[in-house]
């Protein structure tokens, strides 16, 4: 059986075929989504298959869904089709500075009805690892379903990995998502966030500073990725591993960078649940992001381990 569980939104973006508002856009391409969605194919890829909890409605989108999925290996035991809502949809646009905006069709979609209580206790007690994420934190039930994971498993002994994903759009104000990620930073064991993240959630600072002022909330470990900079980790004397480590990335010409920080995650999540030190997780997690940033998709480009190593021999 797996080893990690990856819980969280799958979900459909549309994504613009020209930067611009969305009063404009009239074209988009349709993929595969979702934070954790990409985490888990990630692994997936990297032949770490992990359990996949996630909700879709029982409509195409969702039927889709599940067979991408499947497609990349998941297993779908935990992957729950809901009779009475629909898949949820983000359409994407970019402003002038390019940064992402996003438009979700998310009121009572099937990810925000992943009930507490849903998984086993033999299930949870059975993985090492747990990795969640913030967009579940932001409707009911989700939300109470993530924070129970979240102390359940931490309680169970797993290491809980944590993402943000600080999506404005989602939530009522800015303390509101404040709140809820000082609540489940207490169970989080690492974080991995921006900067931008971090702001949001009102933790400020720079680089290893604002990594440790993230440790001061509750994990024991924090990984920073800065995009084109590459990342940085650090870790408290409550960490498995010691120290801190900054890696700059690798130089690639990329093409969408859509769910790069997911593959960042996969690939730090391989490196550290199996055994590696923070050098290699941030070394290896850079290296899977820079690979996924070089073709269209967030989850087409996910690599291999072999592509990542072959990439990583070539550079060092
Ligand atoms: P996203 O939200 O798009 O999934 P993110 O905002 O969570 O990404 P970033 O810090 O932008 O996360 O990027 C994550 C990782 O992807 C970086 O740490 C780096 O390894 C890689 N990356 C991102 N952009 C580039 C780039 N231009 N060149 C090389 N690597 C990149």
């Amino acid at each position: 059986d797996p080893d990690i569980l990856v819980a969280g939104e799958t979900l459909i973006d549309f994504l613009p075929e020209h930067p611009g508002s969305l009063r404009e856009v009239e074209t988009f391409t349709r993929r595969p989504g979702g934070a954790p969605a990409n985490v888990a194919v990630g692994l997936a890829v990297l032949d770490e298959t992990p359990w996949f909890w996630t909700r879709v409605g029982d409509d195409p989108f969702g039927e889709a869904l599940v067979g991408t999925l499947v497609e990349y290996g998941l297993p779908d035991d935990l992957v729950e089709r809901d009779p009475d809502a629909k898949t949820t949809l983000a359409f994407v646009s970019h402003d002038e500075t390019a940064d992402r905006q996003f438009s979700f069709y998310r009121d009572g979609t099937a990810d925000t009805r992943m009930k507490p209580g849903s998984l086993d206790d033999d299930l949870v007690e059975g993985v090492s690892w747990v990795h969640l994420g913030g967009v579940t934190l932001a409707s009911e039930p989700s939300r109470t379903a993530t924070l129970e994971l979240a102390e359940r498993a931490s309680d169970a002994g797993c290491t809980v990995s944590f993402d943000p994903n600080a999506r404005p759009e989602l939530w009522p104000d800015r303390e509101e998502f404040e709140r809820l990620i000082e609540e489940i930073l207490p169970h989080v064991d690492v974080l991995k966030a921006t900067p931008e993240d971090l702001a949001e959630a009102g933790i400020d600072g720079d680089g290893t500073d604002l990594a440790r002022a993230a440790c001061d909330r509750g994990p024991h470990t924090t990984l920073l990725t800065l995009g084109g900079e590459g990342a940085l980790a650090v870790a408290t004397d409550r960490a498995p591993w010691s120290g801190e480590a900054t890696h700059p990335g690798y130089r690639v010409d990329p093409v969408d960078t859509t769910g790069a920080g997911d593959a960042f995650t996969a690939g730090a999540i391989a490196a550290l649940s199996g055994g590696g030190d923070l050098g290699e997780a941030i070394g290896f997690g850079n290296a899977v992001a820079a690979t996924t940033t070089t073709a269209e998709g967030a989850m087409t480009a996910l690599p291999e381990r072999e592509r990542v190593e072959r990439f990583r021999a070539e550079r060092e």
